[in-house]
């Protein structure tokens, strides 16, 4: 595996896989920096392509314009989690890539992530590998309540996910999913959901943001809030838990872990983002370094930024057809769009990030 010996200079190139919104901010960070941002997607017309002349078409697992990339970048990087394995590899043998593809390989599945978070003595929901109709009704079996069954891969804003009342609820949502492997987890009843956004340099240094209360609406993160309702104990607590990830991951750039906050006030584990994260956009605001900038500078060796909040802040996604308003979201707050033709339902155009005076 290729390793970066010293940090990627001004003018250096960083290869950014996926052309999303993610890869469009981690772009203009880039550039902010002096860096070049070239974005590597397998669709044309990407929100990232509208802020860099750098780019490359193809299918993710195409060889050649994975050589191709790894010949102009002196550092990869990736927006997106479902990039497959073996392309990771291939070019993890020609250029640093970062976060490492081992670290990538863990969150891609369910099963092996959640068994990763639960071996370093973290709490997740209870959870068991599933790959047939009749193990979903034994797994559902063993809960005390209701469960949610997840496929282990390709799963992202509720996709291949399904409740479970009884057992053979859980048979038959196996059925529903395609028979793809998974896992049946408990269902968790908590009192909010919240998560932490930090970053990992090169030698090992941490920088933490704190850490927001996220309410999701039909699967999808509508609106984060810092500080939100984590006391000062549950932030120190979220922090030191993607600190442990971090380090048992030898993880080099930005990553979310998403979590439960339970009602006897625990923090439970619900899934690792190896990659800056929708709950972390108002850090472009509100930090002074953001969670874009941040991880561009660990992806390029260089020192981490600082992560202190300077305000309270909220920031509010812009789903679908509401994106019709963004002449009211512009007086409102700090408007973002993503420069996406189409509104569909349940689409992220964008978001609007609302500050206000720092109050603890
Ligand atoms: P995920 O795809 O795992 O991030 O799940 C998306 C959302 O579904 C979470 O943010 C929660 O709102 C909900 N969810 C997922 N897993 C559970 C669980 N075990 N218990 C309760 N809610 C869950």
């Amino acid at each position: 595996m290729k390793t970066l010996d010293k940090p990627v200079p001004p003018g250096g190139t960083i290869g950014i896989i996926g052309g999303g919104q993610l890869g469009r901010m981690m772009a203009l960070a880039a550039s902010r920096l002096g860096l070049n941002a070239l974005i590597y997607s397998d669709l044309p017309d990407v929100p990232a392509f509208h802020v860099t002349p750098l780019q490359l078409i193809a299918p993710y697992d195409d060889r050649a314009t994975l050589s191709a990339l790894a010949n102009v970048c002196h550092a990869v990087t990736f927006e997106f989690e479902n990039i497959p394995a073996e392309a990771m590899a291939f070019l993890a043998e020609r250029v640093p890539v970062r976060p490492n593809p081992a670290a990538l390989a863990t969150t891609q599945d369910r099963f092996a992530e959640k068994s990763f978070v639960a071996a370093l003595g973290l709490k997740t929901a209870p959870f068991f590998e599933v790959s047939s109709a009749e193990q979903a009704r034994e797994a559902f079996g063993k809960l005390t309540g209701e469960g949610i069954l997840k496929t282990r891969r390709l799963g992202y804003d509720g996709k291949g996910q399904m409740r479970a009342v009884s057992a053979d609820d859980a048979g038959v949502a196996f059925a529903a999913l395609g028979g793809a492997p998974c896992i049946l987890e408990g269902f968790v009843e908590f009192s909010f959901e919240a998560s932490v956004v930090a970053a990992r340099g090169a030698d090992g240094c941490f920088a933490a943001y704190d850490p927001p209360e996220n309410v999701h609406e039909h699967h999808i993160l509508r609106r984060s809030t810092v500080p939100g309702r984590l006391t000062p104990a549950q932030v120190d607590e979220a922090k030191a838990i993607a600190r442990t990830i971090a380090d048992a991951l030898e993880y080099v750039g930005v990553l979310a872990v998403e979590l439960f906050v339970a009602k006897d006030g625990g923090l439970i584990v619900n899934e690792i983002a190896p990659r800056v994260h929708n709950s972390g956009h108002w850090t472009i605001e509100a930090c002074a370094c953001s969670q874009f900038e941040q991880h561009i500078r660990a992806v390029a060796g260089w020192p981490l930024g600082n992560p202190t909040r300077h305000a309270d802040v909220v920031m509010e996604n812009i789903i679908g057809d509401e994106v019709r308003a963004w002449e009211s979201l512009a007086r409102s707050g700090a408007l973002h769009l993503y420069g996406k033709k189409e509104a569909k339902p349940g689409r992220k155009m964008g978001h609007v990030t609302r500050l206000a005076p720092r109050s603890r």
